[in-house]
């Protein structure tokens, strides 16, 4: 699926489609098999008005399967994007554009150089890597009988720990 960047902006194209995770090679390369969960994805373009800027909307939610860097068990994770990319004609016209940027604090948005044969589920695998945790965890791990405190496990008071103490 390939599309012109500027035309399917200035057109306010929008293409939606299902995939499974699996399919998304790069992303899955260091995760668990099976990835069989899917992935709803959404691209729109649009041109502002005023300025004529074009914009693409990606957004994409789904689950892959990540080892938890915790406890070492496989789990079902949660990955969302929901990114604008500015459009620029070329390489000049974004060194212009990322010129602006840094004049203020804000990083603002993102600007790439628009591909005419723009490989869809490319961009949208590339956005999901960007959100994919390099450690993924649990927020609490099935089973802590490791010992290690989880979070939210109140820790025990100064007064219980002196308590103790003072029964030996
Ligand atoms: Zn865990």
């Amino acid at each position: 699926m390939v599309i012109d960047a500027l035309e399917f902006a200035r057109a306010g194209q929008v293409l939606e489609g299902t995939v499974v995770a699996r399919e998304f090679t790069r992303l899955c390369q260091d995760l668990p098999e099976p990835q069989d969960a899917g992935f709803s994805w959404c691209l729109a373009g649009r041109q502002d008005a005023v300025s004529g800027l074009m914009w693409l909307d990606v957004r994409a939610q789904g689950n892959v399967r990540v080892i938890c860097q915790r406890c070492m068990r496989p789990f079902q994770l949660a990955l969302r994007v929901d990114n604008t990319l500015g459009l620029v004609r070329d390489t000049a016209q974004l060194e212009a554009m990322d010129a602006l940027e840094t004049e203020d604090d804000d990083p603002g948005p993102e600007y790439v150089v628009a591909d005419r044969h723009l490989d869809v589920p490319a961009l949208i695998e590339d956005e999901l890597i960007l959100v994919l945790p390099y450690a993924p965890r649990h927020d609490v791990c099935p089973d802590a009988s490791d010992g290690s405190p989880r979070p939210g496990q109140a820790k025990p008071s100064p007064f219980a720990v002196l308590e103790q103490l003072r029964k030996h």
